[in-house]
């Protein structure tokens, strides 16, 4: 999709700092990063919206994304823990409409959702 950032970073149109990829999943260092470490993992074909859209067709995808998620966080060293997020919509504060998760991790995150 040729106006969604995400897919440009997909190719190259837009730098992003990589991180790892799979056949399908692409994950780079978000650019206002809330934890030491940050990581978004897209799909890198287009999936529009969020999380919302998903269906039981999508969970091939899904577990590569998490497997993946899991990989980076052993490779960052996140040892105490990370935390997995995924933005739906104005009230999640979501400004990105191409799927995607949120890795945080290498601090005390709290708690979160209020
Ligand atoms: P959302 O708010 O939709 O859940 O997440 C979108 C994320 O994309 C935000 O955390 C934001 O910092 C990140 N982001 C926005 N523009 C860019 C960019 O150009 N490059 C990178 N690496 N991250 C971006
Ligand atoms: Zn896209």
């Amino acid at each position: 999709m040729t106006d969604c950032l995400f897919c440009k970073i997909v190719s190259g149109g837009v730098p992003a700092k990589k991180v790892a990829e799979t056949a399908d999943v692409l994950a780079f260092r978000d650019i206002n990063p809330q934890a030491p470490t940050h990581v978004l993992l897209i799909p890198k074909r287009h999936v529009a919206g969020s999380a919302a859209e998903l269906s039981a067709r999508d969970g091939a995808l899904i577990g590569e994304m998490l497997a993946l998620a899991a990989r980076i966080a052993s490779d960052e060293g996140l040892t105490s823990g990370w935390r997995l997020v995924t933005n739906v919509g104005p009230h999640a504060g979501q400004s990105v409409f191409h799927l995607h998760f949120h890795l945080v991790g290498g601090a005390p995150l709290g708690r979160f959702g209020t």
